[in-house]
């Protein structure tokens, strides 16, 4: 970078180049720095309103949903699917091939015990295949567990909740635990 003629302040050197004072701060404007408290002073004295935690008590399982984007993928869900049966007790829902609830892509839903989720989550993280997944508990608020309270492997995909109830206790039904039909014995 070539040193305007009389510029006090050049010579910057970030990232082995060579920046103008000038350039600098163009830097700092594309990236930059006012929410990030000063050297040494961290974020105090901020007076914020926050609700008590929740219990995970209020969990009654989880779901993994097992999106798929192409054809291709779909071979690697049933691959997926496959390998899930041979190792956990889960219940394995049906393949939906059309967009069912809240989902913007195909799927099918695996649901599983809180016992399960422990070995089953980190195994779903080393051997997703590239897989978008959708680790959502089972509270009473479906609509937080979807938008809120969810894990996602891969990227974000939007969820369609409008239709889901804020509360099921609130809407009279009840959730029910998840019923496994794999009994799977292969080591993890
Ligand atoms: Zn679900």
């Amino acid at each position: 970078m070539e040193r305007p003629e009389g510029h006090p302040g050049s010579g910057v050197t970030r990232y082995g180049l060579k920046w103008t004072e000038e350039e600098a701060c163009m830097d700092k404007q594309a990236h930059p720095r006012a929410a990030i408290p000063e050297q040494g002073k961290p974020f105090m004295n901020q007076t914020i309103d926050v609700p008590p935690p929740a219990s995970i008590d209020e969990i009654m399982g989880y779901h993994a949903h097992i999106y798929f984007r192409s054809p291709e993928e779909r071979e690697r869900a049933a691959v997926l699917r496959e390998r899930i049966a041979e190792r956990f007790s889960v219940q394995l829902g049906s393949w939906h091939d059309n967009l069912v609830g809240p989902h913007s892509l195909p799927m099918y839903q695996v649901a599983i015990n809180d016992d399960v989720f422990p070995t089953f989550v980190p195994w779903l993280m080393l051997n997703r295949m590239g897989l978008i997944i959708l680790v959502h508990p089972n509270t009473d608020r479906p609509r937080d567990d979807h938008l809120i309270n969810a894990l996602w492997l891969g990227e974000r995909i939007p969820l369609m909740v409008d239709y889901m109830e804020e509360s099921l206790k609130a809407a009279g039904r009840v959730r029910r635990p998840a019923i496994p039909n794999t009994h799977g014995t292969l080591p993890i």
